[in-house]
């Protein structure tokens, strides 16, 4: 089968995105290849699919374990013999590994660096028959990147204990030059095919704020994006303990992650984010190298990081399914103050020379100005991230906070009371609509209801237009701040906090000029049924939601509606593995939900 038949059968996807064809043709064409392109937009295929059509088996060297646990998952669900050797397996699963590799069952091998020069893996590498070496996360070889890893410099050594010097392809989605440079010394690529894609990534919108409390903003956000999975990153554990304490306290579905946990508890933690089952997880930069999860909507800095480098990388954690995500960080003086203390406070590196420590101190902090300028905004965010990878742009982007002209959050307590005020004068007897009227001193209104056109607050809100009311009110009803009852307003226990004690309220400000993609209709109903199916398949298998189909492939099945096998297949993302392990169940479902509603 050749690549695009590969693609469709096995991923279920129409088409490559940019780079990825280049790539895979080097790989076969036998030529080393550095791979450069941003979080999300697909490397791992670049190697997969190139690992499927070569005789023999792929090495992957790859740093985390909890991303080749995911990868794998994901392999076999696609029916791609795939294994990890790392120090997580027991020793049985690990001899049942080693004896199925020998025989040449795998397309893929997983291998942390660690393990390179394990005696067992070098004999089992020599004497099956290797297709080509990947090098995942290649930046980790260099001290210049920002997650630099010792045990990544065994891999030159790995490479070229083979007598026959297999293609070694690298990727990385860090992109500057020092860091290039590094990777194509230190692995010793052999003139590469360097493949260098756009790093924007358009789905993503970027926002900077500075808000007075970044506890309350967090909340309003939580609260307008209910049922949505994100990130918060925080820089300390000690921040994210005490936002994961105040979070939990007020019922928020949050769970936390950092190096000071049990690795039981870390794993536990992030597995029920990754199932879905817990919406928000709260964590340090230690979180996030091993996560695949797609669904990601925003990603939220509570503090600012140390580099660009990272924030991006981090940011880029959203949106991976190519939905609109939202990445927004919240900056405050303090944060500078923070991560400048890091850098002048490393931890102790045996593997580096004293000048060549006070080198990479200056680096790190010529890399936080460029950081803390990205904070204050000036132009448009995107841009100045892109330029800082080399890619220069002109126009603004038209999708960040400051080609939006985003302001804070908009204080609206005045609103609030009006609105409470008109509907405990109006006897709580009103819907939405006619309280909207009459806020707005409608002359409709006061001709057919003489009686509501006397009462005080009548008109109180003449200056306000007509759908920031109601925008205003359903935020309310939404803040729990006011309930309705068969469309009509009434008051509830929370109401007097604001009408009477002093509460302010504030409703985020969203940017107008955000415009959703023009994605499919999706069928809203159909679609919370299709993920409550995929929730239980992914339980009963154990394995993340996402590995079964992603939001956006079940997003296109509600719009499509499709009734056979064939239909089911031409779906982006159905392969003809998942088609056969699923296809039956979703067209059922599809099926059923189509006669309830004929
Ligand atoms: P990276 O390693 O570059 O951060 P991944 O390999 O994890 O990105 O891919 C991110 C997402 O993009 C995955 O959900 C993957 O299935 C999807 N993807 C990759 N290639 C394609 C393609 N050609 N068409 C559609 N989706 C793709
Ligand atoms: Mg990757
Ligand atoms: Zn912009």
């Amino acid at each position: 089968m050749d690549k695009y038949g590969i693609l469709k059968e096995y991923f279920g996807y129409d088409g490559f995105r940019e780079g990825q064809e280049q790539i895979i043709d080097s790989i076969l064409g036998g030529r080393d290849v550095l791979a450069v392109m941003p979080t999300g937009a697909g490397k791992s295929l670049c190697f997969q699919i190139p690992a499927i059509m070569l005789d023999g088996t792929a090495i992957v060297i790859s740093p985390l374990i909890s991303l080749m646990k995911d990868q794998i998952y994901s392999l076999k669900e696609n029916g791609i013999p795939a294994a990890a050797i790392n120090s997580s397996s027991d020793r049985e699963a690990l001899q049942k590994t080693y004896s199925e590799a020998y025989d040449g069952k795998y397309k893929l091998i997983y291998i942390s660096p660690e393990r390179l020069d394990s005696r067992t893996f070098l004999a089992l590498a020599s004497s099956i028959k290797i297709s080509f070496v990947c090098v995942d996360e290649a930046h980790c070889v260099s001290q210049w990147g920002q997650d630099f890893r010792s045990s990544y410099l065994k891999i030159s050594n790995f490479i070229s204990s083979f007598n026959e010097r297999p293609t070694v392809a690298a990727f990385t989605a860090t992109a500057t030059q020092a860091v290039r440079c590094d990777i194509e010394n230190l692995l010793g690529l052999k003139n590469p095919d360097t493949v260098v894609t756009g790093f924007d990534r358009k789905n993503l919108y970027f926002e900077v704020r500075k808000p007075k409390s970044k506890l309350e903003f967090i909340k309003e956000y939580l609260d307008m994006n209910r049922d949505k999975s994100g990130i918060i990153y925080c820089s300390t554990r000690k921040n994210v303990e005490l936002l994961y304490g105040r979070l939990s306290a007020d019922g928020y579905s949050v769970t936390k992650y950092h190096a000071g946990l049990d690795a039981e508890e870390r794993k536990s933690n992030q597995d029920n984010f990754v199932r879905d089952n817990i919406r928000i997880i709260i964590a340090t930069n230690a979180f996030g190298m091993g996560i695949d999860k797609s669904n990601i909507s925003f990603v939220i800095h509570y503090n600012m990081p140390g580099d660009i480098e990272s924030y991006y990388q981090e940011a880029g954690r959203a949106g991976r399914d190519g939905e609109n995500a939202e990445c927004i960080l919240l900056y405050s003086g303090r944060d500078t103050a923070v991560q400048r203390y890091f850098i002048n406070h490393p931890s102790e590196n045996d593997e580096l020379s004293v000048d060549d420590m006070e080198r990479l101190r200056r680096r790190k902090l010529d890399r936080l100005d460029k950081m803390v300028e990205y904070c204050m905004g000036r132009k448009c965010l995107r841009n100045y991230i892109l330029s800082y990878f080399g890619e220069v742009r002109t126009n603004g982007c038209g999708n960040c906070s400051v080609c939006c002209g985003v302001r804070e959050t908009a204080d609206i307590t005045v609103q609030a009371q009006k609105i409470l005020c008109a509907v405990a004068r109006t006897k709580e007897t009103l819907t939405v609509g006619t309280i909207v009227d009459f806020l707005s001193g409608s002359e409709t209104l006061a001709a057919a209801r003489r009686d509501l056109s006397q009462i005080k607050t009548f008109g109180a809100l003449k200056d306000c237009p007509e759908e920031r009311i109601a925008e205003i009110i359903l935020y309310l009803v939404r803040k729990d701040l006011i309930d309705t009852d068969s469309g009509i307003l009434k008051l509830n226990e929370n109401s007097g906090s604001v009408l009477f004690s002093g509460k302010r309220v504030f409703i985020p400000y969203k940017s107008e000029s955000k415009e959703a993609p023009p994605a499919s209709e999706a069928d809203d109903d159909l679609l919370s049924i299709l993920k409550k199916l995929r929730k239980e398949i992914a339980d009963r298998r154990n394995v993340p939601a996402f590995v079964i189909f992603s939001d956006s492939t079940l997003r296109e099945i509600s719009a499509v509606k499709p009734l056979n096998a064939a239909q089911f297949l031409r779906i982006k993302g159905v392969g003809a593995k998942k088609a056969e392990s699923y296809g039956q169940i979703f067209i059922k479902a599809v099926n059923l939900y189509i006669n309830e509603k004929m």
